[in-house]
Order: C-alpha cells, then sequence, then structure tokens
C-alpha cells in the first residue's frame, strides 16, 4: 500500500471534529471584530517569497517546495499567507488610502523535520489589517487572539510575548553592531550561525547551540537600539494592551523569523506541547507593501497555527468532542420494497429537524440486525418503516434509551414533532422554508 507523503496531513473524523471546533471557534472571534474572509491560492510565484519573506530567512532558503510550471517559471508552494495577501489585495486596488481588515484560512507547506505540533502541510488562519499605522490595531489584533484563547478555554496555558524591533533604521543599526560584536568570535559560533552572520545576523539570536548562546550572553541588545518613534509606538502598545487586561512579558530576544517584520513582534506561547510551543505569531510589517512593488502601506497581522492549538486543546481537554453517538435517528426498513418510501421520510426528517443525524439502515437485511445496528449508532430513536404502517401512513418510533417512553405509531410530522419535544427542539415547519428556528447546542453545529 502506497503511504503519506511524509509530514503531509490527513485528518480523521475523530480529529476533525476537534480540528473544526478549533476553526469555528476562531472564526466566530473573527467575524466579532468584523474581519472578511478572502481566499488566497496555495501557489505563488517563488519570487513573491523570496522578496516578500526574505532571501536569507529559513522559509526561503530551506523550506519552500519549488517547482517548475510546463511554462518554465518557477512556482512554490505557499508558505505563509501574508505575502500573498498583500499582493492579493495591491492587485485588486484595495491597499493604497484604504483600511482593510481581512483574514483567511488554509494549508502551508514547508519542508522541515516532521514531529509532533509541526508538519510539511499545516493550517494556519491568518489575519492582516492594512492602513492603520497607530498601536491601536495592534492591540485589536492581540485582543482578538485573546478572545480566540478565552473561546476555547486554553487562556490559563497560553502566554504572550512582545517586542519591537523599531523602524528599519534601527534595526539597521542594531544588524551592524551585533555583526561587530560576533565576527571576532566567528569560529567559535555554530555553521549556521556562522553563515548567517553574513546573511541574516539577527537570526543568529534565535540559535539553539549552547557554544552560540554562551557567546550571545554578552551581545548588544535591540531595544538599546530602537529609535524614538518606535519606543512612543511600543510604550502606546503596552498601554492599551494594560487598558484591554491582557498580560504580557517584554522578550528582547524576540525577533521573528521573517524579514518584513518592522516595530511590534509577538508571539503566543505555551508550555504544554514541547518544543513545538509557539501557537500564534505576528506583529507589524510597514515595509511589505512597498517591498512588493505598491506604495508604502502600514500593516499588521499574525498567523495561528491552527494543528498547534487543537493540539493544546487535545491536551487540556482530551475527552471533549469524543463523540460516542453517530446518529439521532435510525430507519429500519422493513422490506426492500418500501426503500424508496424510506428515503422520502429520511428527508421528510432532515427537512422538519435540520440540526438533527438521520441514518437509514441501507441495504435492509433483518430487522433484528438493524436494531442492533440502531442501537449501536448510539442513536435515541429507531423508527421502523414497516409494510403495514405504510398502507396507514404512519411509522413506528421505537425509543432506544431509557426513559424516552413506549413504542409509538405516529405520522411523519406527528413525529417530528414528538422528536422535537423530547429534543428541546422547535420543528420547522412543514413547508420546511422557514428555515432553521432552532440550533442545537452540540459545538459542531455552532457557526459563524
Ligand atoms: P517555528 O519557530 O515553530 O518554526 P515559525 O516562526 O516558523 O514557527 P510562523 O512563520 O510565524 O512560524 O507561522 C505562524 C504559526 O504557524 C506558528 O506560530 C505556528 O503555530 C504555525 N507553524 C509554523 N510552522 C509550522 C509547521 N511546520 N507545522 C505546524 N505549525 C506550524
Ligand atoms: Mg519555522
Amino acid at each position: 500500500m502506497l503511504q503519506t507523503v511524509r509530514g503531509m496531513r490527513v485528518v480523521l473524523p475523530a480529529e476533525n471534529r476537534r480540528f473544526r471546533f478549533v476553526e469555528n471557534a476562531v472564526r466566530r472571534v473573527l467575524h466579532q471584530y468584523a474581519y472578511e474572509e478572502v481566499q488566497l491560492p496555495l501557489i505563488e510565484a517563488t519570487e513573491l517569497f523570496s522578496r516578500g519573506v526574505g532571501e536569507a530567512t529559513d522559509i526561503v532558503e530551506k523550506e519552500m517546495y519549488v517547482m517548475q510550471d510546463r511554462d518554465g517559471d518557477s512556482l512554490a508552494l505557499r508558505p505563509e499567507g501574508t505575502a500573498g495577501c498583500v499582493r492579493a489585495l495591491e492587485e485588486a486596488g484595495l491597499l493604497y488610502n484604504q483600511v482593510q481588515r481581512v483574514f483567511y484560512t488554509g494549508p502551508m507547506f514547508r519542508y522541515e523535520r516532521p514531529q509532533k505540533g509541526r508538519y510539511r502541510q499545516f493550517t494556519q488562519i491568518g489575519a492582516e489589517a492594512f492602513g492603520f499605522a497607530g498601536p491601536d490595531v495592534d492591540a485589536e489584533l492581540l485582543d482578538l487572539t485573546a478572545r480566540c484563547w478565552r473561546e476555547l478555554g486554553v487562556a490559563d496555558h497560553i502566554t504572550l510575548e512582545l517586542n519591537t524591533l523599531g523602524s528599519r533604521e534601527s534595526r539597521l543599526a542594531f544588524r551592524e553592531a551585533l555583526v561587530n560584536f560576533l565576527s571576532p568570535h566567528k569560529a567559535e559560533l555554530d555553521a549556521d550561525s556562522q553563515r548567517r552572520l553574513t546573511t541574516n545576523p539577527m537570526r543568529i539570536l534565535d540559535s539553539k547551540v549552547p557554544k552560540t548562546r554562551d557567546i550571545l550572553a554578552g551581545a548588544p541588545e535591540l531595544p538599546q537600539f530602537v529609535d524614538h518613534e518606535s519606543r512612543v509606538h511600543f510604550d502606546g502598545l503596552q498601554q492599551l494592551l494594560s487598558d484591554l487586561g491582557i498580560p504580557f512579558l517584554q522578550n528582547p530576544a524576540l525577533v521573528r523569523g521573517l524579514d518584513y517584520y518592522t516595530h511590534t513582534v509577538f508571539e503566543w506561547v505555551t508550555d504544554r506541547l514541547g518544543a513545538q510551543g509557539t501557537v500564534c505569531a505576528g506583529g507589524r510589517y510597514d515595509g511589505l507593501v512597498e517591498t512588493l512593488g505598491g506604495r508604502a502601506t502600514p500593516a499588521a497581522g499574525f498567523g495561528m497555527g491552527l494543528e498547534r492549538v487543537m493540539l493544546l486543546h487535545e491536551v487540556l481537554y482530551p475527552d471533549a468532542l469524543a463523540v460516542e453517538q453517530s446518529a439521532d435517528l435510525y430507519l429500519c426498513i422493513q422490506d426492500p420494497s418500501l426503500q424508496e418510501a424510506t428515503a422520502r421520510i429520511a428527508n421528510q426528517l432532515r427537512d422538519g429537524l435540520p440540526t438533527l443525524r438521520v441514518r437509514s439502515g441501507l441495504g435492509a437485511g433483518k430487522l433484528k440486525a438493524q436494531f442492533k445496528k440502531a442501537d449501536a449508532s448510539g442513536a435515541r430513536w429507531a423508527v421502523v418503516i414497516g409494510v403495514d404502517e405504510m398502507a396507514r401512513g404512519t411509522v413506528t418510533v421505537k425509543p432506544l434509551r431509557a426513559g424516552d417512553g413506549e413504542q409509538l405509531e405516529l405520522t411523519v410530522p406527528a413525529l417530528i414533532e414528538h422528536v422535537a419535544r423530547a429534543s428541546g427542539l422547535a420543528p420547522v415547519s412543514a413547508s420546511g422554508s422557514t428555515g432553521v428556528r432552532a440550533r442545537s447546542n452540540h459545538p459542531l453545529n455552532r457557526n459563524t
């Protein structure tokens, strides 16, 4: 049997329930903040990322899936969403002199070493806000993510780390000081850091190699280089976060791996997932629109790793969403000649009880075997479609759980009333045209 390509994701139904639960919660919150969804391509010109994300970043240097189109163009599976989002909105003329709040979701691809919480195909929900220069939008994005954590019940296990990279100029000054400091130690640095000394020295600060870390202990620190304007921006953000009651830690070593950030950078981190503890990361990237050929536009955003959020939810609530039931109503067919009638009745039930799950014992077989399957499905009622009942225009409903009363013979509309009452639902009128009047409280039925 052929196997799934290493690092690519299959999400089976049991896991998918949790995945959609998490995704829907985040979507509901984005909706509350009036962010609108954009759908973006999975394939982009490779150049978008080498220019946008940065030639010397891990993503572009060693993590991209690059291929040649049949006409020779170099294309890449998107490793992140921000560059493509900027390109798409700029192309549509939606950025210059306007404000936009958008989000997107879907798979991203990076060639890295797969492990728990790190895959070659993973899912991000990204949100981006354009046209806002002040720290208020940085705060809004953080407030939005904080609300997501509360919605999901994971807030107590995630902390916010915050830093400012300053303006482009202050970053360059810091970079120069860092290179001057590290150059005399070059021979003692690990191989990756030696290379980065010329390509992307700020990434050396991320190194996990102990020897390199020792040397870094005496290195100049970014905050000393941050210009006045960035300082004011950063102080403003911290004040807003305090007002909003969002706790944070200042982490001067937080630099992020992408070239496009300026001013604010942040990560939401948990200690419950081992090494893959960053569940959401982002910041301000005022220079990106211009870098990609548009007119300068202030921008800020984040990317949330849905698999990691889902893993955290699973660690904290291992039993939640473990659905034992696969149906609410199970239709048993007495005779193969009734299959057509059964399909029709099943649809009447779906029209009248739109939040319930209706399953038919397809393929018929002996009634006794069908009752067994009905019971195993976890359904609350078996509905028997029988020859005699059909002739009378009724069905027999057999409660499968204790306390649900006696077996009854009912017309289909009466059955709908009966089940709706027992489930605490308001049935949809017979015409079916009034739409859903009641929603089940099951988390999977809650949507934006
Ligand atoms: P890391 O340091 O863990 O590699 P990153 O800085 O490369 O993360 P970003 O580019 O900021 O990650 O992406 C935003 C979020 O997407 C991350 O915080 C993380 O939650 C998630 N993410 C990134 N790479 C992966 C991956 N390979 N598998 C699963 N989730 C990922
Ligand atoms: Mg990475």
